[in-house]
């Protein structure tokens, strides 16, 4: 039946999250990030959306990055689709995972340590003060901790990515004080840039959508000078 269907997808997909996370290095999230993401995955916060403004935000910044690089350097672009510096967003609908995928300057093993978790930024516990006062989670990007917004409607997050100086590498957090970073052996080469899996938790299905993403995409791709395209179903 369909119900057993979905709870052994459901089985399958815990299974698999768990495979990832076992057999990668283990990172303990500096202190203050572990309660920012704590107080974010547990909100009850309704406007959830913001997640996605902040997402397409740093996929911007990363593009604007490999551009600058190129001005000088043109061969940091690469050559076929590595050169297109676009962004894609799409759903796996069965799965309830949707991706978002920019060629942007990726991020190495070491970056993905700093960058996603263990550099404390002084915006972080100035952000913790602001929530404990009862102030508006919309504000998150302005304390450059926005990343973690994702964490609003997911419980399980990865993130692919491949800089021009170094392999492929999986970080990956449930949010529990911890992350793991290991090498990519499982998904397609990105060429370049950093994919994003967002697994969307229970209270936030809604995300799961075609015609949500759709509003949200147009909504949030006014002032990005990149091409966001958004892979239907039809497609
Ligand atoms: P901010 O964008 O204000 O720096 P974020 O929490 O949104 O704060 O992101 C933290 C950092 O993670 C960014 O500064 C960047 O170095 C890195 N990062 C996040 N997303 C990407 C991405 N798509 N591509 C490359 N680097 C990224
Ligand atoms: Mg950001």
């Amino acid at each position: 039946t369909a119900t057993d269907a979905t709870s052994i997808h459901r089985e399958n997909e815990a299974m698999s999250k768990q495979r990832v996370r076992d057999s990668g290095e283990q990172f303990a999230f500096q202190a203050e990030v572990t309660r920012l993401m704590d107080i974010i995955i547990h909100s009850l916060y309704s406007n959830k959306d913001i997640f996605l403004r902040e997402l397409i935000s740093n996929a911007s910044d990363a593009l604007d990055k490999i551009r600058f690089l190129s001005l000088t350097d043109k061969s940091v672009l690469g050559d076929g689709d590595t050169a297109n510096l676009d962004i894609k967003i799409w759903l796996d609908p069965a799965s309830k995972v949707l991706y978002i995928r920019d060629r942007g300057i990726g991020m190495t093993k070491d970056d993905l340590i700093k960058n996603l978790g263990t550099i404390a930024k002084s915006g972080t516990s100035a952000f913790l003060e602001q929530m404990q006062k009862g102030g508006d989670m919309n504000l998150i990007g302005q304390f450059g901790v926005g990343f973690y917004s994702v964490y609003l409607v997911a419980d399980y997050v990865e993130v692919v990515s491949k800089h021009n100086d170094d392999a492929q590498y999986i970080w990956s957090s449930t949010a529990d004080g911890s992350f793991a970073i290991s090498e990519d052996t499982e998904n397609e080469p990105l060429g370049r840039g950093t994919l994003i899996k967002i697994h969307l938790k229970e209270e936030a299905q809604e995300y799961g959508t075609e015609a949500k993403l759709k509003e949200l995409v147009q909504r949030y791709s006014e002032f990005i000078n990149f091409p966001i395209y958004l892979q239907t179903e039809k497609e």
